[in-house]
């Protein structure tokens, strides 16, 4: 199965040593906006070279929404290449199998057991805090500057590149890095305004207490036009939920939004067993409204950069968001230390990351109607030969 030899094509295991880049960056002053993943990953990868980093984050607080996140192999491997291998170790529980049942029945459709088939690989829950401050506690001990409450109005790609910040500052750097998102002031100076649609489907999440002892095991339950899908956190004291429902009516995309828990109840009114259970625990869940993006045409003008989810955004079908943006981290480290200027860098870049982006995220598109279907016999074939075959990123 993929789901077992899931690797990051591009970024072989032995490209992951710091030996082998060769070129310091000594000289180079970055500016990275945004403190998630995908800019305190590349804030630490590019330290670690030696450049001089400072990293601009407009919250007042480097703090995460109450979130679990999965962590494949391939982000494992550049969170360990980064030196934080034991860390995350200590933060995580490392899954050990992928369980598929129908949502009336306990049942189980189909197992997929990863202490046989992937024993070597690291595929882990994390919970997005303790990710989010594992990666800040690196970067600031490497030396890197995080400056708090810093939002920044506009980006400018001349030469030299200014963020134009909402304070009325004007800050200048060698190179600037939009690690800002989804709703990216760096995407929008590079690539103008993106036209993301509403795909008729949302998405709850919540954190509950492990009341149901669930293992370390990632459950997804699916039902007609809705899925649930389940794991432990923090050495299995509490349960992620995510419940996808499909539905016209609109909701914003973002995370603050919080809904009444009987509106998740109801939506998945019909599932019994361990998610009937877990949803009964579920005091005031978050709702968000998933939304298609293309991936961004032009990822770099002169000296400046987009990764992750300002490149990139993703529905949640791979969970490959924090992993595309951890890969995307390691690779434009990579990129800047070897190659001969910034501009040719930043091109090498993205023309490795586009192309690996752009499959996994047409896998996570087409996986989403695969946990909805309305016939229970064809649901069952559908979800085996999706797990069997298409969970994981493709090459
Ligand atoms: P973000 O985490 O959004 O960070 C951007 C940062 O920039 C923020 O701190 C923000 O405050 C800051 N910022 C924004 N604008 C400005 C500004 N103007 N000035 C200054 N600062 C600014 N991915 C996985 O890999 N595994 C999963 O299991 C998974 N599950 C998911 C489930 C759901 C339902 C969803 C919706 C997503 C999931 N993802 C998952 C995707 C993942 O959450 C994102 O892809 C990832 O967090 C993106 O990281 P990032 O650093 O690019 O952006």
């Amino acid at each position: 199965a993929q789901y077992v030899r899931m690797g990051t094509p591009g970024l072989a295991a032995s490209a992951f040593s710091f030996e082998e880049i060769t070129v310091q960056l000594n000289e180079i002053r970055i500016v990275i906006v945004g403190a998630g993943i995908g800019g305190l990953a590349a804030a630490l990868a590019l330290r670690l070279q030696g450049a001089d980093v400072t990293v601009l984050e407009q919250a007042e607080a480097i703090a995460e929404v109450g979130a679990g996140i999965q962590v494949s192999p391939n982000g494992a491997s550049v969170l360990g290449a980064l030196g934080l291998g034991d860390a995350f170790e200590a933060a995580t529980i490392r899954c050990r199998a992928v369980v598929l049942s129908d949502y009336r029945r306990p049942a189980e459709v189909l197992r997929l057991d990863l202490t046989k088939h992937a024993a070597d690989q690291r595929f882990a829950f994390v919970h997005r805090a303790d990710l989010i401050e594992l990666l800040a506690k690196a970067v600031r001990q490497a030396g890197v500057n995080i400056r708090l409450l810093q939002k920044v109005e506009r980006v400018e790609p001349g030469s030299p590149p200014v963020l134009q910040m909402c304070s009325g500052a004007r800050i200048t750097a060698d190179l600037i890095v939009g690690a800002d998102g989804l709703h990216s002031r760096a995407r929008q100076a590079l690539n103008g305004t993106a036209r993301p649609f509403f795909t008729g489907q949302v998405a709850w999440r919540a954190v509950v207490p492990n009341d149901q002892r669930l293992p370390d095991e990632a459950r997804v339950f699916m039902g007609p036009g809705r899925h649930l899908v389940c794991y432990p956190l923090r050495d299995g004291a509490m349960v992620n939920l995510v419940a996808v429902q499909e539905r016209q009516e609109w909701a914003a995309e973002s995370w603050s939004h919080t809904d009444d828990a009987g509106n998740l109840r109801s939506a998945f009114a019909g599932f019994e067993g361990l998610p009937k259970a877990l949803l009964n625990q579920v005091d005031s869940p978050a709702l968000w409204g998933l939304f298609r993006h293309p991936v961004a045409r032009c990822w770099h003008k002169g000296r400046v950069t987009i990764l992750g989810d300002a490149a990139h955004p993703t529905l949640p079908f791979m969970a490959q968001g924090a992993n595309m943006a951890l890969e995307d981290a390691w690779v434009l480290a990579e990129e800047l230390s070897r190659a001969p200027g910034i501009e040719v860098a930043l091109d090498t870049y993205q023309n490795r990351r586009r192309p690996r982006v752009e499959r996994v995220i047409a896998a996570a598109n087409g996986n989403a109607w695969k946990y909805h279907l309305r016939s229970g016999p064809v649901r069952s074939a559908a979800h085996l030969a999706l797990h069997l075959g298409g969970l994981v990123a493709p090459a």
